[in-house]
């Protein structure tokens, strides 16, 4: 169980023990079946995987062993691999590559990470946290981009199970992704970067996401806030479901969502991307068969959803907190 143990250390007053309980069949029903999916995976030695490949569009390494499928000691492990990721579905953040293992996620994260790369720069001796982290898909792509440390928090456990698989296979020894909620991690420690990118239309109080949010930056850091927004003058705060998403508590209109990071104590408040979501960037795979964002859009007019709301379209800011 490194990365929470390890964690701990230096995220003194976080709720490390909790985080901890929460990989459990307590907790989640699936856990156990998840986890022995993890524990049955081949080892990276077993593999002889090579080093993290976190610079491309797909994450991941090479492996030494089954990547021409050739030979049946090799054609085995590598099926092994595949099953034990495909029992970890639906896979959303990526896509990730091991070997000949091609993840196809329902994101293509990496062009988001592209919209987002630009602006970040270099992030030599940077810390991180990135607020509903998924699978920690970005995180890898920072590291990549030379960060010293992420730290990941989700409260969906599938994902925290993704992150621990992947590390089975990348072992990286600074990159969590944590089972925690925004609201249950304290403001004693700050970070370098904070980045909430596709939470604050889960949260109830968005004013408040964005308040904690600059708590957790370091004076003299920066934030990423990247959300579902509305082109118009109002913001929309919809009854019932939005694009078939349940609990959409808000889509801030643009000038809304600048104005609450300013309110919030951010300065320098910068759009750096707004683009509609599409079904080439959002799609069902065989990685994630479920229904996906084509069934969520009016098939007469795509640039509404099923209830007739706006399509998505989506901000990205950047903004940074005064040195103190
Ligand atoms: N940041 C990724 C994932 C966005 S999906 C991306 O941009 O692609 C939104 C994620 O936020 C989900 O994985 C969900 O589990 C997580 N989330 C929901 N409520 C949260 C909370 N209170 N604190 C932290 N993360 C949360």
């Amino acid at each position: 169980m490194q990365p929470t143990d390890a964690l701990a250390n230096w995220l003194t007053d976080w709720p490390m023990a909790l985080a901890h309980s929460r990989f459990s069949a307590e907790h989640h029903g699936d856990f156990p079946r998840w986890q022995d999916a993890i524990d049955a995976m081949p080892t990276a030695a077993q593999l002889a995987a090579g080093s993290p490949q976190l610079a491309a569009g797909a994450v991941g390494c090479s492996l030494g062993y089954g990547k021409d499928g050739s030979g049946s000691t090799n054609a085995e492990l590598l099926r092994k691999l595949e099953a034990s990721l495909q029992a970890l579905h639906p896979w959303r953040k990526g896509p990730f590559q091991f070997g000949s293992i091609f993840i196809d996620t329902e994101w293509r994260s990496d062009w988001k990470w592209n919209r987002l790369a630009g602006a970040m720069g270099s992030l030599a001796n940077r810390r991180i946290l990135d607020i509903g982290a998924g699978n920690g898909y970005f995180g890898w792509r920072m590291l990549g981009a030379g960060a010293e440390s992420v730290v990941g928090i989700d409260p969906t456990l599938l994902s925290c199970m993704q992150h621990r698989a992947v590390q089975r296979l990348l072992r990286h020894p600074n990159h969590w992704v944590l089972p925690l909620g925004i609201e249950e991690v304290p403001s004693t420690h700050a970070f370098d970067w904070v980045l909430s990118m596709g939470v604050l239309y889960h949260r109830k109080d968005p004013k408040e996401h964005i308040r904690q949010m600059y708590a957790l930056t370091e004076a003299g850091g920066q934030c990423v806030m990247e959300t579902l927004v509305i082109d118009g003058p109002a913001g929309l705060y919809p009854k019932g479901r939005y694009a078939r998403m349940r609990n959409i508590s808000v889509i801030p209109s643009l000038a809304e969502l600048q104005q609450w990071l300013e309110q919030a104590g951010y300065s320098n408040v910068q759009l750096i991307d707004l683009t509609p979501t599409t079904t080439e960037e959002q799609r069902s795979t065989t990685w994630m068969r479920f229904q996906s964002l084509d069934k969520a859009l009016d098939t007469t007019n795509p640039s509404r959803t099923v209830e007739g709301w706006p399509a998505p379209l989506r901000a990205m800011i950047v903004a940074e907190k005064g040195s103190a």
